[in-house]
């Protein structure tokens, strides 16, 4: 059977590409083929670039609260539409509907958040820095921005960036994942209902064809990016090196600290959704468990029992609690991983491996999977497996939970469950990581704060969303005015000047 072929989404309308590369769209629950997408070739990226940068000047001059009221009626119209776009979101990526709405309802409050922008884009200002100077600060817009996406989140990791930056005034260029590209597409049929001008948002799947030409574009000033970390890093260094501003978000190893007095119960509940949930393939995640003194035991048969229940299937079928991995080969990689944790002497809990669900043999499931007693020198441990795979590591007390964290490379998520406030001050504090949980073991911050992590999580100097991602899609410029009459006149003399 021919399966239906997508379009890119250039100036406001669909595109075919000039290039002759399609890339096959899994259902990951059937295992079956649902659609082609093109791949978009150099030349379709200076088409998109080309209608971006002809857009801009009248976006940019569109005042911030005209450019909010788009992004009100995009707003309604991705409530109106999140049947849809759940539907997508669950049919490529394979994650259960539940989660599904769950992501879309996060990347909604981000479009609620640049709907503030008038409000967001004020600058500072102060009388008489001097006698009878004064000051004040402005955010303009950088220009074209692009976004590279990964296919985790195939309508929240987009919307991190695209409605924070054309809300300040920029135009966007989005390289959603080849995996999951139709949610993006969707989005961009609704801003244009929205009554975004053509231009200001275009949509071009595609693989690193596409990503090294927006890297190398003049046009584009700013890249975004989401994905693993070794992709994270080159795409900062090229996008820096070709003179652009870059957040590149990499990939995560996040380890919850579970204290001996912490509430055993509602931290292996927690837990179960943090590591299973969206198949553990989220990058905030929790993948790594590190029990300290007498918790291990009675964690772990919690864990077990726990996890042991958990429903796999088809994420659109009601009572499934954990939907397939996105692809065979990253099913086969994360079953290799488990082997070698077990040929590693890591105590193997529960096995997933080799799951299969009846009537959907060639979807890619993989059970869930818990492993005890894991060593910092496992594969299992110094991978992200991003997979369903909960490892748990025992420690003696909370300095060494604090170093282990803080010696792993990555620094994206972590979370201490404990009921001493001193613990978890101290935790708070000591810890070198972006993203916080407190009994809370996903600590994805609200729209209105800034995401991001630290260390291999992270290349670049701010965080998305919240003001941190107004301050990336804008450039400061302060302005320094006098008016000057009678005696002050005076403007002579060729040293510094001193205001004060
Ligand atoms: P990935 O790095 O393979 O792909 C991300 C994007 O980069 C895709 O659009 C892809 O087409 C493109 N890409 C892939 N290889 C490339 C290359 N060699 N050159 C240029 N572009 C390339 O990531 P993925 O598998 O789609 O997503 C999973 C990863 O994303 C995990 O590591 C996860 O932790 C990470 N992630 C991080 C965050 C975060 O906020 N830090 C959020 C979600 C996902």
């Amino acid at each position: 059977m021919t399966q239906p072929v997508l379009s890119l989404w250039i100036n406001g309308k669909p595109q075919a590409s000039t290039g002759t590369r399609l890339a096959d769209v899994f259902n990951p629950a059937t295992g079956e083929v649902i659609r082609r997408v093109p791949l978009a070739s150099r030349q379709d990226v200076e088409t998109a670039v080309a209608a971006a940068r002809a857009a801009f000047p009248h976006w940019r001059d569109t005042t911030p609260l005209k450019r909010a009221r788009v992004l009100m009626r995009f707003r309604e119209l991705m409530q109106a539409h999140s049947d849809e776009l759940i539907r997508l979101t669950s049919e490529e990526h394979g994650k259960t509907r539940a989660d599904a709405a769950g992501s879309l309802q996060r990347g909604i409050e981000v479009i609620e958040f640049a709907t503030g922008v008038p409000h967001l884009l004020k600058g500072e200002q102060a009388e008489d820095v001097g006698r009878g100077v004064d000051c004040h600060s402005l955010l303009q817009p950088v220009g074209v921005c692009a976004g590279i996406t990964p296919f985790n989140f195939p309508v929240m990791v987009p919307l991190w960036m695209f409605p924070v930056a054309i809300a300040c005034g920029n135009t966007f260029i989005l390289k959603p994942s080849e995996k999951v590209p139709s949610a993006s597409l969707r989005m961009a049929e609704l801003l244009s209902e929205a009554g975004l001008p053509d231009g200001v948002f275009n949509v071009i799947p595609g693989d690193k064809e596409a990503v090294d030409a927006l890297l190398t574009h003049p046009d584009v000033r700013a890249v975004s990016f989401v994905g693993s970390t070794p992709v994270a890093k080159y795409i900062y260094e090229t996008a820096a090196r070709h003179g652009k501003r870059v957040q590149a978000l990499g990939g995560a190893k996040n380890h919850a600290v579970v204290m001996p007095d912490a509430d055993l119960d509602y931290t292996a509940d927690a837990l179960m959704g943090a590591a299973y949930g969206s198949a553990g393939e989220r990058c905030m995640a929790i993948s790594t468990v590190v029990a300290v003194g007498g918790a291990g035991d009675a964690l772990v048969a919690r864990l077990r029992d726990k996890a042991a229940r958990i429903k796999v299937g088809p994420g659109d079928r009601d009572g499934i609690d954990m939907g397939p991995v996105i692809s065979a080969a990253h099913r086969d990689r994360v079953q290799q991983l488990i082997d070698s944790g077990v040929a590693q002497g890591a105590t193997l809990v529960l096995d997933g491996r080799g799951l299969k669900v009846a009537g959907k043999e060639r979807g890619f499931y993989l059970g869930p999977t818990l492993f005890d007693k894991v060593m910092t020198t496992m594969e299992i441990y110094k991978e992200e497996i991003f997979g369903p795979v909960l490892i748990v590591l025992r420690v003696n007390n909370l300095d060494e939970a604090i170093h282990l964290v803080n010696s792993n490379p990555y620094g994206n998520g972590t979370a201490i469950f404990t009921r001493s406030g001193a613990h978890a001050r101290r935790f708070e504090h000591d810890i070198e990581v972006g993203m916080v949980g407190v009994n809370v073991p996903i600590p994805v911050p609200m729209a209105f704060f800034s995401f991001g992590g630290w260390k291999a999580s992270l290349f670049g100097d701010l965080h998305v969303h919240g003001m941190e991602g107004v301050y990336f899609y804008t450039r400061s410029k302060v302005v320094t005015s006098r008016w000057p009459a009678g005696e002050e006149q005076d403007a002579s003399g060729l040293s510094m000047p001193t205001l004060g």
